[in-house]
């Protein structure tokens, strides 16, 4: 596979030359190089293919969650992408099941910045129901919780999947995409 490099200054972090060649043949060294890069630079691969409940389920079987709850927390590394996509639905069930007011929840959560995505709500990290036990509202955590580290992004219309290179997690399932050959059935 060649995965989508335009844009990516492969350069800059000693891996020039990588886009000519096929990610199914790049040794462990230049892959977790190219990993940590994309980490580096907060750069969540996409994928094209479209996201739906199915692929995300066989993307994410393809490796195991650490049960690290670093999704959960704050990222020091990038504090301007802390937060937790939650639609306002989700935080009414939240409210619902908790007893929490939904004006209080609210409060906890900020709306996406950037133009044109200003509905989308987001829980501010540390998030809020996080505790050394592990999540308080496991059974009506948001959507984006249950299928993390495979995320989407709309991109011209399209709903693609998007896949965290935060943990080792997402890192797993993007090395194994990466490693399909052209000829490899994919995963789904
Ligand atoms: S999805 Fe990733 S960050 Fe979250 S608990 Fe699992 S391994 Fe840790
Ligand atoms: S709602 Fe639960 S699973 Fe989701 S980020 Fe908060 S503590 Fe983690």
């Amino acid at each position: 596979m060649l995965p989508d490099l335009s844009g990516f200054d492969l350069a800059k972090h000693g891996l020039s030359g990588l886009d000519l060649k096929p990610s199914h043949l790049w040794t462990d060294d230049e892959m977790d190089r190219f990993l940590d890069a994309l980490r580096l630079e907060c750069a969540d691969p996409v994928l094209g293919m479209r996201y739906t409940k199915k692929v995300a389920q066989a993307l994410l079987d393809l490796s195991q969650c650490r049960r690290c709850g670093r999704c959960c927390d704050a990222d020091p590394d990038h504090p301007e992408n802390n937060g937790v996509i939650v639609q306002e639905e989700e935080l009414k069930t939240i409210a619902k099941h908790t007893g929490i007011g939904y004006s209080v929840l609210i409060k906890n959560t900020y709306r996406e910045k950037k133009p044109g995505n200003r509905s989308i709500r987001y829980l501010k990290q540390p998030c809020p129901f996080l505790s050394p036990q592990g999540c308080k509202i496991y059974r009506s955590r948001p959507t984006v919780c249950c299928s993390f580290p495979i995320t989407n992004v709309v991109d011209d219309g399209k709903t693609l999947v998007k896949i965290s290179v935060r943990c080792d997690y997402g890192r797993d399932i993007y090395k194994t995409v990466l490693r399909m050959t052209h000829d490899s059935a994919p995963p789904i």
